[in-house]
């Protein structure tokens, strides 16, 4: 990898800013599994707060997060809804199934990530194995990051309350869907029962993610944290990363979301390429190479030049990310780079 590569495969690459080591160095710790980290708890308070929840639980990973909510919603041999293209099905399916007993079921994600509330009432049972827990994405992530819109977030959530499910969402990038929708926070999280967020993601915060719901869902969470090994000791010294993240660069998201427009909007005249720069929501940017540019070799020729990008779904469909360590000049450099490799094929 160059020296100053411009890292695109993901937004979990950047590393912590010297201010945010600042406040890693300076955090005040403790033991928190013993349930006595201030800086923990500070964040738990900070992150529920500002997603208008009751409780917060800090934890590993989105991965944990999004397992730990579904144990603590659904006994063994429930089932819980998900998304055609959820991350939860996609990536974690194993660990709800395996550790949980919890059967998931699709309902299909059209091209822009959104479930209609029809789908779901068929697929919903009332008798065993009966649905314990309908799960929402937003961002979209396998859907090219795409902002599910409130409207379409309330009829599934509807349905939910109308026949009693509780209804989680994987917030991964839920600040992004925020911004990109200019809806506040609060209203899309109040979609959710439980909602979970990423740290480690477009906030730029080295590790960790969040669960936050009602104040007895947390509490029913933490040990079920603890069963998975997810308790940690003197945790605050990354909690304090996340802090910093979730004061410092929720408001700079807008910035990554203009940036991965103008680089869509330079891939998209391109040959080769098949991008629709108005699908881009937030800072994922997808395109589809022709068969004439091996996806394979296009990613290794655009490494020699300097620039990182990722194939998630297939070795054709590529995955450009924008975020905290990706600069302004660096988008015109990226968007050069791609068209010079593309012509040497
Ligand atoms: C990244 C991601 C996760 C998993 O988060 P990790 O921290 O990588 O475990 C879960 N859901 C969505 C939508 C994601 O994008």
């Amino acid at each position: 990898m160059p020296a100053h590569a411009i890292d695109l495969r993901s937004d979990t690459v950047t590393r912590p800013t010297q201010e945010m080591r600042r406040a890693m160095a300076a955090a005040e710790v403790g033991d928190d599994v013993l349930g006595d980290d201030p800086t923990v708890q500070r964040l738990e308070e900070a992150a529920a707060a500002r997603l208008g929840k009751e409780a917060g639980l800090y934890v590993a990973s989105g991965t944990m997060a999004n397992l730990v909510s579904l144990l603590t919603h659904c006994g063994r041999g429930d089932e819980a809804i998900v998304g055609s293209e959820s991350h939860i099905l996609h990536h974690e399916a194993v660990g709800a199934t395996a550790l949980g007993g919890i059967s998931l079921r699709a309902a299909h994600n059209d091209a822009r990530g959104r479930v209609t509330a029809e789908e779901v009432r068929g697929l919903l049972r009332p008798v065993p194995p009966r649905t314990a827990l309908i799960c929402l994405e937003n961002t979209q992530n396998r859907c090219g990051g795409a902002a599910i819109p409130l409207a379409s977030m309330r009829e599934v959530s509807g349905v939910a309350r109308e026949l009693g499910v509780p209804v989680h969402i994987d917030g991964a990038r839920i600040f992004n869907a925020a911004a990109a929708l200019e809806t506040d926070i609060r209203t899309l999280a109040a979609e959710g029962d439980s909602v979970t967020f990423c740290f480690s993601k477009g906030l730029g915060a080295p590790v960790g993610s969040v669960i936050t719901g009602p104040a007895d869902f947390i509490e029913r969470a933490r040990p079920i944290r603890r069963m998975v090994g997810g308790g940690m000791r003197q945790a605050g010294v990354i909690a304090a990363a996340a802090l910093y993240a979730l004061e410092h660069h929720v408001e700079r998201l807008p910035d990554d979301h203009a940036h991965a427009r103008r680089l869509a909007e330079g891939l998209a005249s391109m040959p080769h390429v098949q991008l629709d720069p108005t699908e881009v929501d937030t800072n994922i940017v997808f395109f589809e190479l022709d068969p004439a540019v091996d996806g394979v070799e296009f990613r290794r020729r655009l490494a020699e030049e300097g620039v990182l990008c990722s194939s998630t779904t297939g070795p054709q469909r590529i995955r450009m990310v924008t975020h905290l360590d990706v600069t302004s000049e660096d988008i015109p450099v990226a968007i050069d780079a791609t068209a010079r490799v593309l012509r040497s094929f």
